[in-house]
């Protein structure tokens, strides 16, 4: 695999009022985006990413990826906004979500952001947390999403991102048995592509809302100081849920 820059993978969930630590105000995306841009960042999705990896290419010095979790309403206007700056970016759609829940993209916005360039990945069908889950019943989220996305957009999905981040050897096996090619964690590090493999995992850092614009510039640039708390706080918090039911 290819030689080249770490980077870093970020993750959002909705943008809106205030609704937990996942929802960024307006002012804040817009602001994140305005530094990237403004810093000469190309801000990628997957699919990018592994056009790049299969290609050998060089990453860009000063590159991202973008990806959006859920499917909640707000993803269209980060889709605008995105457009805006030529970025691209992945949205993970939960198949019962987008089937009806109230505030949740529905299939022809999914269709809609396919046909802007952007790239779309399964979260499941109902968001468990995949760890937990039986063999059939996991390997039911992850193969019966994929069928579903593969029917509303009309071609091959490859990208997934684990429901929380609950990830484990046996969930990235099944994933890729399935047939995706690369799987979002929530493990928050940067990647190099170097050790990056296809079919592979990405890791991701969530975007919070108390997060100042010099950590997010922190997070974007590698900044070790960041990375290495984050890894504290997660080893303290909990057993490392890539352990979790293994
Ligand atoms: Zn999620």
């Amino acid at each position: 695999m290819l030689e080249g820059n770490r980077f870093a993978c970020l993750t959002y969930h909705a943008i809106g009022e205030p609704g937990g630590q996942y929802t960024l105000s307006e002012r804040q995306f817009q602001d994140q985006l305005a530094l990237l841009h403004g810093e000469a960042y190309v801000i990628d999705g997957l699919e990018g990413l592994e056009l790049r990896l299969r290609s050998g290419q060089t990453l860009p010095s000063r590159y991202v990826v973008l990806t959006v979790d859920d499917g909640h309403e707000s993803a269209m206007w980060v889709a605008d906004l995105l457009g805006k700056y030529a970025g691209h970016a992945s949205f993970f759609l939960i198949r019962d979500r987008s089937a009806s829940k109230p505030g949740y993209l529905r299939e022809k916005d999914i269709r809609e952001l396919r046909r802007r360039g952007f790239s779309v990945g399964t979260h499941g069908t109902t968001h468990r947390k995949l760890t937990f889950l039986p063999k059939k019943r996991c390997l039911a989220e992850l193969a019966e999403s994929k069928r579903w996305l593969e029917d509303v957009i009309g071609e091959e999905v490859r990208y997934m991102a684990a429901p929380g981040g609950f990830v484990n050897a046996r969930v990235m096996k099944l994933a890729f048995e399935c047939g995706y090619t690369l799987v979002g964690t929530c493990n928050e590090w940067m990647n190099s592509p170097a050790t990056m493999a296809l079919p592979g995992s990405v890791n991701r850092v969530n975007v919070r809302r108390h997060f100042s614009i010099q950590a997010f510039r922190h997070i974007a640039e590698g900044h070790p100081g960041f990375y290495i708390w984050r890894q504290i706080r997660a080893t303290a918090l909990a057993v490392p849920k890539r352990l979790i039911c293994r």
